[in-house]
């Protein structure tokens, strides 16, 4: 089981400083993953990590009501986002907050996310808001948004962000590069015909199918670790 836990350490990392280095999480932001072997504890980055560097002895263990370990580093302030969801969602092993430029200027702009591009079709019309946008910072702000993300798998915060709930860090760093693709795509069309096209019918729910399974989550993430490291140091 100590494999298992180092194992999702290095990917929490992994994740963290790839999404660090394509722009989708900043000195801001978080990932968590529950730990294996302990289904109520879980992995996050800790409040004082760079996640430029970040490092798997930087990340805090807490408990679902996100409260840290004796002994662990602290956790961020919005730990609460984490905790809500993976109290409440069996289904959920890994859980992002970012605070992503596309997907919140659609949300200022009062435009709902639209399936506009192949691997981003799961982007939903009806992805809910929370209409709170400070930090997440109490433990009744995060059951709120975890009320607000239901059974979904993305939620928008607007003014502030973006949370992602996907079964393990692989998936959730795809959702969250995925969505953000999506996004920007859909901005960029929407500048150059307000009537842009968005996928629908039969149409949409194949390229749904087709683009978003096990292996191609795997695909991505090898890619992007591939990348990261090969150009790593650069
Ligand atoms: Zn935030």
């Amino acid at each position: 089981m100590a494999d298992a836990q180092d194992q999702v350490r290095l990917q929490i990392v992994e994740a963290i400083r790839m999404l660090e280095r394509i722009g989708l999480l900043d000195m801001n932001g978080h990932l968590s993953a529950r730990v294996p072997g302990r289904p109520d504890r879980f992995f996050i980055n800790a409040r004082g990590a760079s996640r430029a560097v970040v490092g798997p002895q930087d990340l805090a263990i807490c408990d679902l009501e996100g409260r840290p370990e004796p002994g662990s580093p602290e956790p961020p302030s919005e730990v609460y986002i984490h905790s809500a969801i993976l109290r409440r969602r069996p289904d959920v092993g890994a859980v992002l907050h970012n605070h992503p430029h596309w997907q919140l200027v659609l949300g200022i702009a009062g435009l709902q996310p639209q399936p506009v591009f192949s691997i981003g079709s799961f982007a939903d019309p009806a992805t809910p808001v929370y209409e709170r946008s400070s930090l997440i910072n109490t433990p009744e702000m995060g059951e709120e948004l975890a009320d607000v993300l239901g059974d979904g798998r993305v939620a928008h915060i607007r003014h502030h962000g973006a949370v992602y709930a996907a079964a393990n860090v692989q998936e959730v760093f795809a959702l969250a590069v995925f969505t953000e693709e999506n996004a920007k795509k859909q901005y960029q069309a929407a500048l150059l015909n307000p009537n842009y096209h968005v996928l629908s019918g039969e149409n949409l729910e194949r390229t749904r199918e087709t683009n978003w399974a096990p292996k191609i989550v795997q695909k991505i993430w090898t890619y992007y670790r591939d990348k990261w490291l090969t150009r790593e140091g650069e």
